[in-house]
């Protein structure tokens, strides 16, 4: 039995720290850069792993580079089961990101590996089969994540972290157990679904009628649990944030995990909001994810 299994993404962030963004043609001399592991998929099986007490298994695909060698030793150094993530002959998924002095950003994805990987193979079927909690975004190709949905096991929740933003097919609606999505997301959710505009109480009405669980981030503001027609508001934890990247993986991913653990949905997005409320206090995307002592340690003193 495995606990959690993320089905998704993993990138190598590339990361050029510069006065400004460059304009069309021209070239500019970094600050400072640096590397470390990304992708909403990878990132999420970081944040299920860390939390702690659930296996946690990534099925994805790494290109035969040496960022794929080094994901698969980072991901493996979390905790997080990496037997079955392909091998592929494209490169490493990367994100090309630059970060002004201002804080605007630029970023450029290489799909690479993540964009070759098509179907599941049957180790991968195998490993979906087991789980308790399924958690898929939308970095891959949407009828790979369709066809996990379908592998995964009878009473398995599938959580769906909508994410970048795109319409869902009827088919992937009618497996959704639990929707994930920002307000954005929600909004652009909604419109596709034929909301006259993009307010957000509508949109939550909207998607709350289209599937059994749904919780919407709300960045700094928290999120929103909605559940058999009752909305709960759970509050973000008081912090400065330094950089938010992450921020939503790690609420995800701990999300995902406190539900295999048993947990309400209420009571695993308050872990996930606590986790997030670390990682916007570090840089990083996988590097910026909490240890499960320092989520409970923050859990606990949250509490008194
Ligand atoms: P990302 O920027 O990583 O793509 P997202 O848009 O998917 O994030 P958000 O709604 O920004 O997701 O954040 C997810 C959760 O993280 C929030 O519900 C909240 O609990 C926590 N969080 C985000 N930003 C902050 C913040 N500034 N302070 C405290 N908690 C935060």
């Amino acid at each position: 039995m495995m606990g959690v299994v993320v089905v998704g993404s993993a990138n190598m962030d590339v990361v050029a720290r510069v006065p400004r963004i460059p304009g069309p043609g021209e070239t500019l001399l970094a600050r400072s850069f640096s590397r470390g592991g990304g992708g909403k998929g990878a990132n999420q099986a970081v944040a299920a792993a860390r939390a702690g007490g659930v296996e946690t298994a990534f099925v994805g695909a790494l290109g035969s580079d040496g960022d794929g060698q080094s994901l698969r030793e980072s991901l493996t150094g979390s905790g997080v089961d990496m037997s079955v993530v392909a091998q592929s002959g494209e490169p490493t998924g990367t994100a090309l990101i630059s970060v002004a002095d201002d804080g605007e950003n630029a970023i450029v994805v290489v799909g690479g590996a993540n964009a070759d990987f098509t179907a599941l193979d049957a180790r991968q079927q195998q490993v979906i089969g087991a789980a308790d909690v399924l958690l898929a975004q939308l970095e891959i190709d949407a009828d790979v994540v369709l066809a996990a949905a379908q592998a995964r096991r009878e009473g398995a929740v599938f959580v769906l972290n909508a994410a970048p933003s795109q319409p869902l097919s009827e088919a992937m609606w009618a497996q959704l157990d639990v929707l994930v999505v920002n307000e954005h997301e929600a909004a652009d959710l909604a419109v596709a679904l034929g909301a006259p505009d993009r307010e957000l109480d509508g949109a939550v009405d909207l998607l709350a009628g289209r599937v059994g669980s749904l919780v919407v981030t709300l960045g700094g503001e928290g999120s929103l649990v909605v559940e058999g027609g009752e909305r709960t508001r759970v509050p973000a934890v008081p912090v400065t944030p330094v950089d938010t990247t992450g921020a939503g993986d790690t609420f995800v991913g701990v999300l995902g995990a406190r539900l295999a653990l048993g947990d309400s949905l209420v009571e695993a997005a308050r872990w996930g909001s606590v986790a997030a409320a670390l990682a916007v206090q570090r840089p990083g995307a996988q590097d910026g994810v909490p240890s499960a002592a320092e989520v409970r340690t923050a859990y606990t003193s949250g509490q008194n």
